[in-house]
């Protein structure tokens, strides 16, 4: 399964996080063969932040990747409160700078913030303009804040998992609508969802990791792209094997009884 971004790209369904990854020294070098094991196995999408450890994710992202650029999808994303007209370019620059590298394939506004998304945007496209960046998209927006939004996402990153399925009611419908594709932040709910006995058991069934399981089933619709942070080469190598695995429609109907899809919209939740 691929995920198609509307500027062109086409991308394994499953990515790689990077949210406190680079703040412990003594993890660093394991973290670094985890980005590398990932791209080894399959992964192309690397999804890190300004945010993350003050720019430590970004510094350690750049050396994971330092020689092999091409192989991936780079996707970082600016601060709400630096998403002004010059604060974009100003964060867009230390992104670049501390990934070693001249453009990002994609750029996000963080969450909303107080800037207008006018001023955001225009922001964006002149960074596009100017091969900054290959294309911009938002993080944390619901279909309120996306019907504000000027034209031109690339994708809407959110919090989307099993137990986290209130996107299901309105906001993926409408991306998809939209023809975009979204990205579903913290997949495993940061390990949280990993230790459910009924996950594991119907794991074990069809012979995958619970990650694994959990995982295909967040990527199932083939517009949905999981970005699962994996701190050792075990665990990257782990989720890259859950690429194109298609679940079978009583594990899935088994995922539904256990965690059942909300009926009406509900707010969208941030982590
Ligand atoms: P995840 O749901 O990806 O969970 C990460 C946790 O799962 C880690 O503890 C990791 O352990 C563990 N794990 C990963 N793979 C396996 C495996 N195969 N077996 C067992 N355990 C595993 O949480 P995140 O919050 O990190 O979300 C993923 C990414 O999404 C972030 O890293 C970030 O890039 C992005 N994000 C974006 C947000 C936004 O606002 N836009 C908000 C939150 C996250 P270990 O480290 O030991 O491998």
């Amino acid at each position: 399964m691929s995920i198609r971004f509307p500027h062109g790209p086409v991308v394994p369904e499953i990515g790689i996080g990077t949210w406190f990854v680079g703040d412990e020294p003594a993890r660093r070098d394991g973290e670094i063969a985890a980005i590398r094991a990932g791209l080894d196995a399959g992964l192309r999408v690397v999804d890190t932040a300004e945010m993350y450890g003050d720019g430590r994710s970004e510094d350690l992202v750049g050396e994971a990747i330092a020689g092999r650029r091409d192989e991936v999808f780079l996707v970082s994303k600016v601060l709400p409160y630096n998403a002004d007209a010059a604060g974009v370019r100003r964060a867009a620059h230390g992104s670049l700078t501390r990934l070693g590298t001249d453009r990002l394939d994609l750029y996000l506004l963080h969450w909303r913030g107080g800037v207008p998304f006018d001023e955001t945007v225009s922001a964006f496209e002149r960074l596009v303009a100017d091969g900054d960046i290959l294309s911009w998209g938002v993080s944390n927006l619901d279909p309120d804040d996306l019907a504000e939004l000027p034209a031109g996402a690339a994708t809407d990153q959110v919090l989307y998992n099993p137990i986290r399925r209130g996107p299901e009611v309105d906001l993926l419908p409408l991306l998809r609508g939209l023809g975009i594709p979204a990205m579903a932040y913290s997949p495993l709910e940061q390990a949280r969802l990993l230790d459910h006995p009924a996950l594991a058991d119907l794991a074990a069934s069809v012979d995958l990791t619970t990650a694994q399981l959990v995982l295909a089933w967040v990527v199932r619709s083939g517009d949905v792209l999981a970005i699962p942070k994996a701190g050792s080469v075990a665990h990257a190598q782990e989720n890259a094997a859950a690429l194109g695995v298609a679940l079978p429609a009583d594990v899935l109907a088994e995922i539904d009884r256990i965690f059942p899809a909300p009926r009406h919209p509900v707010p969208l939740e941030m982590l």
